[in-house]
């Protein structure tokens, strides 16, 4: 049973919709789900063969294996007890980088690589080093590239942090979660404060200068003072960033859900409150909030990324990231270009027969029209900036602003004195942007298909 004592506002009108809506997350537009076999692997390669050979790329590496499946993750990785399927993975890793790197205009420079998953750590030293040497060989990975691994503390020892060390990494991202026990217990992710701390010190040690801290708000049996307790922890950690993500019950697409205790699940008014319990915590500890999930130290910068309107959301979800070309590796990871979208076979074993067959592993993508650039850019400034000037982005794209006024007036309708529309710039009138993804949705013209796919928008 969770009870929250802590409500720090009145509920609006509108914040019924937040209890009702589920919505995007809005890392991409068209969301991942609207993506189709009209783009595959032919138009990949071109769209890979007309990447501007003097504008940086980011590369994202997937890896989607984890030693232990956690009941809340909704994933697509896989559980090994072995190191075999790593190695045959990685060699056609590697294998992908080659081949996706022959078609670009050599060398081409590299601003950025992110190894995501599924537990990146999970891999041994040699490994990890091979996928270096590969990127390295194949690309110009540039001397002040950002080089960022997301970390699961249990999977970490002195030699995978020497690893790290040595193929340059600049920034971590460590999963915690909730450090209660009986969270912890329900959605099967044991994890100690002290292997937690033992990680973050040995990331610094290595150069990471960087720390980001994942929590998930709206797991079983959390409730206000489990969440203080966790952030207390946090504190201690110290680092530059805190992410606090709402927890998607969505039993139905991912099946290890069911093994979360559904009457243990906080309520969308108790959801609410430990979003703001957490946020008024992150701001006291002396965070500046970065979108409406991210919330980063003083001069991190993401913080000045934020307070400068420079901000950008990607795959992985606020970043400072500029590059307009981002190159995904392995199953399931998604590229982006100018053009469009492309996501690889997202099944392990399907990503590896195209591998194997010689060709690129892309399956599904979305091409872009002008008017979803339009519509994608005017979602992208809300999320970031919680305002957006759609007049002049609609302008920038070859449109008008009268295309947009029955979405503006529909936007006042709902969200009343939430937003603020003036001479065609929207703007959301709460700093913590919780209708953020609300309104967002009110510019997605692909919405209205697949709704009950996404999760609630707090
Ligand atoms: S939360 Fe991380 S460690 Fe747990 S199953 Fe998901 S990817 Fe694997």
């Amino acid at each position: 049973m969770v009870t929250l004592r802590v409500m720090t506002r009145s509920p609006s009108p509108a914040d019924s919709l937040l209890a009702r809506a589920s919505v995007p997350r809005y890392t991409s537009y068209p969301p991942a789900n609207h993506f189709t076999p009209e783009v595959g692997p032919d138009r990949h390669a071109r769209w890979i063969a007309s990447v501007d050979p003097d504008r940086p790329v980011s590369i994202y590496l997937h890896i989607p294996f984890c030693r232990r499946l956690c009941h809340f993750c909704a994933c697509r990785t896989q559980g090994t007890r072995t190191d075999a399927p790593l190695d045959a993975y990685v060699k056609r890793l590697v294998t992908e980088i080659r081949r996706v790197a022959a078609l670009l205009r050599h060398p081409q420079p590299a601003s950025a690589v992110h190894f995501g998953g599924g537990t990146p750590t999970i891999l041994p030293p040699h490994l990890l080093r091979a996928i270096d040497a590969a990127l390295r060989s194949s690309f110009d990975v540039l001397p002040d590239a950002e080089v960022s691994v997301e970390v699961d503390p249990m999977e970490l020892d002195e030699r995978r942090l020497d690893a790290l060390a040595s193929i340059g990494l600049t920034r971590a991202s460590i999963g915690v979660q909730d450090f209660a026990d009986a969270v912890q217990s329900a959605i099967g992710r044991p994890q100690s404060f002290e292997a937690t701390r033992a990680a973050a010190e040995g990331l610094r040690a290595r150069g990471a200068r960087s720390l980001n801290v994942d929590l998930i708000y709206g797991l079983p049996h959390q409730d206000a003072a489990s969440l203080r307790a966790t952030l207390a922890h946090v504190d201690e950690l110290v680092p530059d960033r805190v992410a606090i993500y709402g927890y998607a019950h969505v039993p139905q697409m991912a099946r290890r859900q069911r093994l979360i205790p559904q009457d243990a699940l906080p309520g969308p008014a108790e959801r609410l409150a430990l979003f703001e319990l957490a946020r008024r915590l992150l701001l006291w500890a002396g965070y500046v909030p970065a979108g409406i999930d991210h919330f980063a130290r003083p001069g991190d910068t993401l913080a000045l990324a934020a307070q400068a309107g420079r901000l950008r959301r990607n795959f992985q979800g606020y970043t400072t990231d500029d590059a307009r070309v981002l190159l995904g590796f392995g199953a399931s990871a998604i590229s982006r270009f100018p053009q469009g979208h492309v996501q690889n076979a997202p099944a392990s074993g399907a990503w590896a027969a195209r591998i194997d067959e010689g060709r690129l592993a892309s399956v599904r993508g979305y091409a872009l029209s002008s008017e979803d650039r339009c519509r994608g850019e005017i979602i992208d400034r809300l999320m970031c900036d919680f305002a957006a000037d759609v007049g002049g982005i609609a302008a920038a794209h070859g449109m008008t602003l009268a295309a947009f006024h029955a979405t503006l007036e529909r936007i006042l309708e709902r969200f009343g004195p939430e937003v603020a529309v003036e001479a065609g710039h929207l703007r959301l009138t709460a700093s913590d942007g919780r209708f953020a993804r609300l309104v967002c949705a009110e510019f997605d013209t692909f919405l209205a298909q697949k709704e009950a796919a996404y999760s609630r928008a707090i």
